[in-house]
């Protein structure tokens, strides 16, 4: 089988990977990205991402990753199809094992994003994009004046729901328990007049036509009939999106809430190894985050390949 050799391998041809390849690559770095599957990543599978700086308000989340890959092979990446299942980042070279090929660079980038749960809800998967959003910060304007609903008892659902609450005319908040009486975060969110409660409370069915999601369908531990909310934007926060780092094996430091360790330069714990976007589980997983990662790392990784003590600014042209 074939050994490809570049001085920079990116696994991961989402936001962040494509970014990170526009930079080294018109750094004049040979740069491969290697990506299982295109259709999948977290871009690719956004409906409509209307919060992208300078980008049509009406563009997918595919539409605006085929630029980025499209950018990035102008300038000279070798973008390749192929799962990785295995690295060794041991010594100067690192080693990236794919039913492909092998390919072996100084550098190796880390972009392979977080898995979201699976959809459990009934007609979740259905409706994903055309009413179920998993953003609130990337959707919540398009539900002006509307009815929505927020499902989750975490940290995130409170303050996704917080920001649906400047938009949506109701919001109802459906969880399986009783928020605690100390709890600020939670009590401050019950209290706003907008914010319909639905405690003890799960989600029976996400149901709607063409247009996308009509209603939701919500039983209250305390009635035997369930409830029909007239909503059309449903909001889910279960726990379960995990950053992507099987193929890692253990050789590189993670953090307790399992994304990637990194420090200022998105350098891991392993000299020669990088780490950007949603693999890092940051805060804020935004697709302009991710591109902010990559292009973070791929200076880094120019002074780091070129042994330079200065980070080279892209736009000093020569
Ligand atoms: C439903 C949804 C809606 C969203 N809406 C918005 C929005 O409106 N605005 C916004 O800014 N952000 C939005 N986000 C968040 C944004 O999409 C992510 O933060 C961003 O895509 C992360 O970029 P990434 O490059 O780290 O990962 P991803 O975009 O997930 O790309 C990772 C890539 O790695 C590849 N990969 C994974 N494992 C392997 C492997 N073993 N070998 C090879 N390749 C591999 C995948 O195929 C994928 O192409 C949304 C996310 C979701 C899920």
């Amino acid at each position: 089988m074939d050994t490809i050799e570049a001085d920079v391998v990116i696994i991961g041809g989402g936001p962040a990977g494509c970014t990170c390849a526009i930079y080294t690559a018109r750094a004049d770095l040979k740069t491969v990205v290697l990506d299982k599957n295109p259709a999948v990543g977290a871009l690719a599978i956004t409906h409509q991402i209307a919060n992208y700086p300078g980008v049509s308000t009406e563009m997918s989340g595919m539409h605006l990753l085929e630029l980025m890959r499209d950018q990035a092979v102008e300038f000279g990446t070798d973008y390749r199809r192929a799962q990785v299942f295995g690295v060794d980042i041991n010594g100067p070279w690192k080693t990236v094992y794919t039913p492909e090929g092998t390919f072996k660079a100084r550098a190796l980038v880390l972009a392979s994003g977080a898995m979201g749960r699976p959809a459990s809800f009934k007609g979740e998967a259905d409706f994903l994009g055309r009413g179920v959003s998993y953003c609130a910060t990337c959707d919540a304007a398009f539900y002006k004046n509307r009815e929505v609903a927020v499902i989750g008892f975490n940290k995130e659902a409170v303050e996704e729901a917080q920001v649906l609450v400047k938009f949506a005319s109701t919001v109802h908040w459906i969880t399986s328990s009783d928020p605690k009486e100390d709890d600020q975060h939670a009590q401050g969110l019950i209290s706003q007049s907008n914010v319909r409660h639905w405690s003890r409370s799960r989600l029976l069915s996400i149901d709607g036509n063409d247009s996308g999601v009509t209603s939701v369908q919500v039983k209250t531990r305390s009635s035997d009939e369930a409830e029909c909310l007239p909503v059309e934007g449903v909001f889910v926060y279960m726990s379960g999106s995990k950053p992507i780092t099987d193929f890692l094996g253990n050789q590189i430091a993670l953090k307790e809430d399992g994304g990637v360790m990194v420090d200022n330069f998105m350098a891991t714990s392993s000299e020669g190894v990088w780490a950007i976007g949603d693999i890092r589980n940051t805060p804020f997983k935004q697709a302009v985050v991710a591109a902010s990662d990559g292009c973070i790392a791929a200076m880094a990784i120019d002074r780091f390949l070129n042994s330079r003590k200065a980070i080279r600014v892209d736009w000093v042209h020569t």
